[in-house]
């Protein structure tokens, strides 16, 4: 296993918390010293935890996660500054400055703002420091959140272009249901029956489980990270993991990573249209890396303006691509299975004729 230069950490609730619901400070303190120990061998850290939510009920007594958004929203809100506090305190033991770092979905998903806390991220490590990364679930809705850590955690690690993204969590690794109902060590490949395996979690203070866990290693991988997923509460599990002797999952990163363009197109959107393409025009998008014409558009679906990313569908409903459409929701009326000569004449002021540009297109 290659050094690890720049490396991502996710802590789960169940990992931050005793079952009452109160931050396990001996864990946390143990993590601080472990991240400082790499740091001194130069591997950048970031850290995504969770908590803010579940620190939050504790601090109002409650048992159960709240269903009503605004209830959740108040906890995280209680609970992200205790969070905060305990990370700043435990890293003062070893001269470690954090920053904490709040994101949405949207500020990922729209360029300009994804660029600027790539640029923010980058900053707070040249400044010696550990970037603390959660949702800001306090103001985050439906629509714009990530929804689980894990798949921020993830996003992060594509990012910043992590070598590992390590998941620590109160599951010990991907059990083997189907085989010998054992941890599975390494995982090559994410099939359908890898994808199988996987649960939902059963934690009252947490969400995801192995389902959003199997995901975002899909996500990393695809990114060139190589994704432990391990139990936090194996002893100095950070180092061992990194040194190849640790517990728990190993997803081994893709061989040719998607670039970085592609992978914001790719994974970082929830685009709100879909264009159908007809059966000949999958083969030369996909295997020849083609631009996406409008002669090969059966059907476009959704609303979306010109620019949007938008799904690209074969002709079974299946979602391969996604990609930046030049025309709108609007305009792929008249659009759709026209010639080029044919859209000259509707659009005569349009300098790009072809749907989607190659550049721009991304296979999932
Ligand atoms: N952002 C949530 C919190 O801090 C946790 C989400 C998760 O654990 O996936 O409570």
């Amino acid at each position: 296993m290659r050094a690890a230069k720049r490396i991502v950490v996710k802590l789960g609730t169940g990992v931050l918390t005793s079952d009452k619901g109160e931050l396990d400070r001996s864990r946390i303190s143990g993590v601080c010293s472990q991240i400082a120990t790499l740091r001194k061998l130069g591997t950048e850290v970031f850290v995504v935890s969770s908590g803010a939510v579940g620190l939050g009920m504790a601090s109002l007594g409650l048992s159960k996660r709240p269903k009503e958004i605004s209830k959740k929203q108040a906890c995280a809100s209680i609970g992200q500054s205790k969070l905060m506090q305990v990370w700043q305190e435990e890293f003062k033991h070893f001269g470690i400055t954090v920053g904490q770092v709040l994101l949405t979905h949207d500020d990922l998903r729209v360029r300009s703002r994804y660029l600027g806390v790539q640029e923010t991220l980058h900053q707070l490590i040249s400044y010696q420091t550990i970037p603390i990364i959660n949702e800001n679930d306090t103001v985050s809705a439906a629509e714009i959140k990530f929804g689980d850590n894990d798949t921020l955690s993830a996003m992060v690690a594509s990012l910043v272009e992590a070598d590992h993204l390590i998941i620590l969590s109160t599951a010990p690794g991907l059990i083997d249901m189907k085989g010998t109902g054992k941890i599975i060590p390494i995982i090559e490949k994410i099939t359908a029956e890898i994808e199988a395996m996987a649960g939902g979690t059963t934690n009252e203070r947490a969400v995801g489980g192995m389902t959003s866990k199997i995901s975002a290693a899909k996500l990393a991988t695809r990114a060139g990270c190589g994704v432990f997923i391990a139990s936090g509460e194996e002893k100095n599990v950070l180092p061992r993991l990194l040194s190849g002797q640790g517990p728990g999952s190993f997803f081994v990163p893709s061989g040719i990573p998607l670039d970085a363009k592609k992978r914001w197109l790719a994974y970082f959107q929830r685009p709100t249209g879909t264009l159908t393409v007809h059966a000949n025009a999958v083969g030369p998008l996909s295997d020849q890396g083609r631009s996406l014409l409008a002669v090969g558009i059966t059907n476009s679906s959704g609303v979306f303006a010109e620019g949007d990313v938008v799904n690209i569908a074969d002709h079974k409903g299946h979602v391969f691509a996604r990609g930046t459409t030049h025309y709108s929701s609007n305009d792929m009326r008249l659009v759709m299975g026209k010639k080029e000569n044919e859209l000259k004449a509707l659009f005569p002021k349009k300098k790009r004729l072809e749907v989607v540009h190659r550049n721009e297109l991304a296979l999932l």
